[in-house]
C-alpha cells in the first residue's frame, strides 16, 4: 500500500510505502497551539518508509516532560507535516490531516488527555494516557 499526502500549498509532499505503525491523537497543549486546533492526529512510520519532496522548516520544541520534539512544517503555508523525536531515532510521526486519503485512520490511543479540551469526548473503548506516552 502506498499512502500520499501534502501540505496545504503543495510545496511539500510525501509518499509512504507500507502500513502505518501506530495511529494516535495527541491532546498536549503544544499540539493544540501548533495545530491551532483541539488536538493533533498522528501516525508513525519508519524513516525508510517515507520519501518527502520539498523543504520543511523545523521548530525545536520541548514536550511538557522536557523531551526535545522537532516539529517540521511547510515554511510557505505553515501546515504541520511531521514530528520527530531524538529519543526515537528512525521513526517519523506524520500529521494525519495531511494525508490525501484519510480513510485508513483508526486511532488506537489518546495521549496527554489531562490537557484535553473540555468539549472533546473520547470513545471510552480507546486507550487514554493522561500524560507522556513514554
Ligand atoms: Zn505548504
Ligand atoms: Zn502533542
Amino acid at each position: 500500500m502506498t499512502m500520499t499526502g501534502r501540505c496545504l500549498c503543495g510545496a511539500v509532499s510525501y509518499e509512504i510505502e507500507g502500513d502505518m505503525q501506530m495511529c494516535g491523537v495527541c491532546h498536549c497543549k503544544n499540539c493544540q497551539r501548533q495545530a491551532g486546533s483541539s488536538y493533533s492526529v498522528l501516525f508513525a512510520v519508519a524513516d525508510d518508509q517515507i520519501k518527502i519532496s520539498g523543504d520543511l522548516t523545523v521548530y525545536e520544541d520541548r514536550s511538557e516532560s522536557g523531551n526535545i520534539v522537532h516539529r517540521h512544517f511547510c515554511g510557505t503555508c505553515g501546515s504541520p507535516v511531521k514530528t520527530s523525536l531524538p529519543t526515537q531515532p528512525g521513526m517519523t510521526y506524520i500529521k494525519a490531516g495531511t494525508l490525501d486519503d484519510t480513510s485508513a485512520l483508526e486511532p488506537q490511543v489518546h495521549f496527554w488527555t489531562d490537557s484535553k479540551q473540555n468539549w472533546v469526548t473520547v470513545d471510552e473503548n480507546i486507550t487514554q494516557i493522561r500524560g507522556n506516552p513514554a
